[in-house]
């Protein structure tokens, strides 16, 4: 078996009285990757990503999911839709029940789980996008995040392996986007297929393993983010603009600075090159550490405590769940998106944090932290959340964060 999840093999298709919306696409998308197809409106974005779970039928070419050819009888359309699942870009276009738990429970009561198997859909699902306790409440009071939250809960609930949203951060501030885009990190962490649409490219840049520019209904570029958004004259002709990044990184090279051939994807990674081409190092002082709690397993109820007895400190949350146990536990987070390379640079100006995470991501950490040790020659020291052992390794407090 290929690890290719979808595949459109030279897709047209023609709205009823329009125009040719898509217009000769063929693309794949692997198992567990993170895709953000971009381009201006009107695009065709939407119209493509219909097609991912059979909503449209293109008039040629094949759509394919996990290699086999999408057909589109009741009885075919009804298991694709189980395994790909579609988030629409107004949630109160998607969430039609009365409360929060009749409307996630629509999809598996749907499917014919009975009345128990339900009820443990709906749990998990509003406990993977931190809903839980909002079982009654009804859809229409809540905020627009909220609201986000909901409608992917209801995909979720038919447990999905490819979910698909349409603009996933319109119309939320940018805070709420930050917690959408951590969400779907999250998602995929656990092994979802995830695949956006947007716009944005500062928010696709640093996020999708390979992003797919579209314009006028056709594909102009599919790559991994710095090529795919680096060129100038595919970038003017998809009505787009340069991701600032990427856009800093070329300056800086037409002056003469050694940028490597992997573009800086974060602030981290710019400055980085900016000091390494400086001749300077963040490790003219010590480094800070990073501590790794994670909230599954490890007692926090005793994180209070250890926070006050380590200060002062950063904390950072990733994931759902870590959020809520920093609330429950009233700990102030300072870091909620970007949080491992936000810690990293923290670390490298001497001063110490602790990152609040969950199973499914805490590998994470160690991962990030170990691969920019190995390329930038600075060690910073990563410790599990111990409340009995590691206090002695820990460097003194630095005076102020
Ligand atoms: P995007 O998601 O990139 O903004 P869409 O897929 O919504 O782009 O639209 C692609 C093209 O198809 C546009 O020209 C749009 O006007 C047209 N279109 C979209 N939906 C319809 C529709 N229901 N009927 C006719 N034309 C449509």
């Amino acid at each position: 078996m290929s690890n290719i999840i979808l595949e459109a093999r030279d897709i047209r298709y023609r709205y009823p009285r329009g125009m040719e919306a898509i217009r000769g696409v063929s693309f794949h998308i692997r198992k567990g990757e993170k895709i953000a197809l971009v381009g201006p409106n009107g695009a065709g974005k939407s119209t493509l990503m219909l097609m991912f779970n059979g909503m449209l039928r293109p008039d040629s070419g094949t759509m394919l999911f996990d290699d086999v050819p999408i057909r589109y009888d009741k009885a075919s359309l009804r298991t694709l839709r189980r395994r790909v699942g579609f988030v629409l870009q107004n949630p109160d276009r998607q969430i039609i029940a009365p409360t929060v738990y009749q409307d996630v429970a629509f999809g598996p009561a749907n499917l014919g789980y009975d009345e128990e198997a339900v009820r443990q859909a709906v749990t998990l699902a509003l406990r993977q996008v931190g809903l839980e306790g909002f079982e009654s409440r009804p859809p229409h009071l809540l905020s627009d995040g909220e609201k986000k939250r909901v409608a992917i809960a209801g995909v979720l609930a038919m447990d999905p392996d490819v979910l698909v949203f349409d603009e996933p951060t319109s119309s939320l501030d940018p805070s709420g986007s930050e917690d959408i885009m951590e969400l779907l990190d999250e998602l995929n962490q656990e092994g979802k297929t995830i695949v956006i649409s947007t716009h944005d490219v500062e928010l696709a840049y640093p996020w999708a393993h390979r992003a797919i520019l579209l314009t006028d209904g056709r594909i102009l570029q599919e790559d991994v983010p710095d090529i795919a958004f680096g060129n100038p004259e595919l970038i003017r002709m998809a009505h787009l603009s340069m991701p600032t990044l990427l856009e800093i990184a070329n300056e800086l090279k037409k002056r003469g600075f050694p940028v490597p051939d992997q573009k800086p994807r974060s602030v981290l990674d710019m400055v980085q090159l900016i000091e390494s081409s400086a001749g300077r190092s963040s490790e003219d002082s010590a480094p800070g550490t990073i501590t790794v709690c994670n909230v599954d397993r490890d007692r926090i109820d005793s994180l209070p405590a250890w926070v006050d007895a380590h200060a002062p400190l950063a904390i950072g949350a990733m994931g759902t769940r870590a959020k809520q146990c920093a609330a429950q536990e009233g700990l102030e987070l300072e870091f909620t998106y970007g949080v491992i390379d936000k810690c990293i640079l923290r670390a490298l100006r001497g001063r110490n944090s602790l990152i609040l995470t969950t199973g499914s991501m805490a590998g994470r950490v160690s991962v990030r932290v170990e691969a920019y040790c190995r390329e930038s020659g600075i060690t910073i020291p990563v410790h599990p959340f111990d409340t009995n052992g590691e206090t002695d390794n820990f460097p003194p407090p630095d005076g102020g964060g």
